[in-house]
């Protein structure tokens, strides 16, 4: 028998209708073993997700206001679900441990675990499968970070023991204590992969209310074509760009084993979606580019200086100043006698008169300059190594949406072209692009 890893998110674990239609993906393949859940999503478009409002439960519980009814609310909507799909969980007691737990001043992470806990208890018994929990298994130290081969040793230990489970995602605990640790937003997709990795599976699903990833955002482009294969490192080029549907540190556990990650959508299981893997098989694909992502509001700041390329240690000297600054540096695209960084507004925080100070002072340049709201825009896809005048077709298509290139940078690798553009034609240069390639 295989083992294929199921990761169902809060929209397929958010009411009955969407478990009845989670558990019949499940019993459709027996090879579906291992089933990761999230915590019941939103029902409806105004409605709450239980992690929020657990979230919201926990500042009241620090500002020592009251938080029983908001408590209330997800236990009604457990026991209701459960009442409705007939699965027996004692969910009083299992509120009674919580309720006991806060009182006692229990953690925050603690507290936001509780959804997908609660929803791994109602998944396993009306799924008929067994409760295995994260906290066993699952090991941070004490900075947060996943101790990942203890981890992965772990999972194989306990899982070994049961044919079929399910476990909640999101959260592990600080190895060697009982203390709840959860991973950020969204983490529940790591645990389907470290789970993955560690079982050895075939495939990794993961299974959400979209069919996989788009070329573009459908929010800027009409109707943007899906992507049915893409790698892992192209993957991860356009989520570090902006486009979401898999959680960021998602691909390194699954990518590390050489597992494919399948995206499924619970409402469509027909579906193929798009699958994430090492290489793409399909060699004749005349696609040059897979997809399309970018973010908005960067910093450019460009330096200046005659006969900068002679003189040693000038980039180094740039690179400490941002390291001084506490400021990650998006992209350094240099010239002869200039070198230019792209900083995030982010990251500068409202200290960029600062930052050009210390720069002006340290690096007594001849002419230094920034342009704020710039957006940068990544077009990503291996097709693009195997092809020539790919850049000037960008290029071109950008210039015939009369949009001004600010920048243009590409990585040895050849599957990334990123684009400077200023934030204001962000959303039709990403529409030139698509258009040009797609
Ligand atoms: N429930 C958590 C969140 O809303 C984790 C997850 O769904 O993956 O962020």
């Amino acid at each position: 028998m295989g083992i294929k890893v199921a990761k169902f998110g809060g929209s397929s674990a958010a009411d009955v209708i969407q478990i009845r239609k989670l558990r019949e993906i499940v019993e459709a393949d027996p090879d579906r073993r291992y089933i990761i859940v999230s915590a019941p999503g939103k029902r409806f478009e105004e409605d709450n997700k239980i992690t929020d409002i657990l979230y919201l439960c926990y500042t009241h519980m620090e500002h020592k206001l009251p938080y029983d009814q908001l408590l209330q609310v997800i236990q009604d909507r457990f026991t209701s679900t459960a009442v409705n799909l007939g699965a027996d969980v004692d969910f009083a007691k299992e509120f009674d441990v919580i309720k006991q737990n806060m009182a006692e001043g229990c953690t925050k992470d603690y507290v936001a675990s509780r959804g997908e806990y609660l929803s791994a208890k109602l998944i396993a018994a009306y799924l008929g499968y067994d409760f295995v929990d994260g906290a066993d298994m699952i090991f941070f130290d004490e900075k947060g970070r996943l101790l990942e081969e203890e981890t992965n040793e772990a999972i194989k230990r306990e899982l070994a023991n049961h044919e079929r489970a399910v476990i909640p995602g999101f959260y592990g605990t600080v190895a060697g204590t009982d203390n709840i640790k959860t991973f950020s937003r969204g983490g529940s997709d790591i645990t389907g992969s470290i789970v993955a990795r560690a079982t050895g599976a075939d495939v990794y699903e993961n299974w959400t209310d979209v069919s996989g990833f788009l070329m573009a955002d459908p929010h800027i482009v009409d109707n943007p074509k899906p992507i049915h294969e893409i790698s892992y490192k192209e993957l991860r080029e356009l989520s570090y760009m902006g486009a979401s549907v898999l959680h960021e540190d998602a691909i390194h556990p699954a990518r590390i084993a050489n597992i494919p990650i399948n995206i499924r959508n619970t409402n469509f299981p027909d579906d193929p979606g798009t699958i994430i893997k090492a290489h793409h098989e399909d060699k004749e694909s005349n696609d040059i580019i897979t997809g399309i992502a970018g973010k908005k509001d960067f910093t450019v700041i460009g330096i200046y200086k005659n006969m900068m390329a002679r003189e040693k240690g000038y980039a180094r000297r740039i690179l400490g100043i941002l390291d001084d600054f506490d400021c990650n540096f998006e992209h350094i695209p240099s010239g002869i006698d200039n070198v230019s960084v792209v900083v995030s507004n982010k990251d500068l925080d409202g200290r960029l008169d600062e930052l050009m100070e210390a720069f002006e002072k340290r690096l007594e340049p001849d002419h230094i300059e920034c342009f704020e709201n710039m957006s940068l825009i990544a077009t990503v896809g291996y097709g693009m190594n195997r092809r020539k005048g790919v850049a000037a077709q960008l290029i071109s298509a950008l210039a015939n949406a009369n949009i001004n290139l600010r920048m243009i940078e590409q990585g040895s690798s050849e599957i990334n072209i990123i684009v400077g553009v200023e934030n204001k034609d962000f959303e039709p240069a990403i529409r030139a692009i698509y258009d040009a390639f797609a």
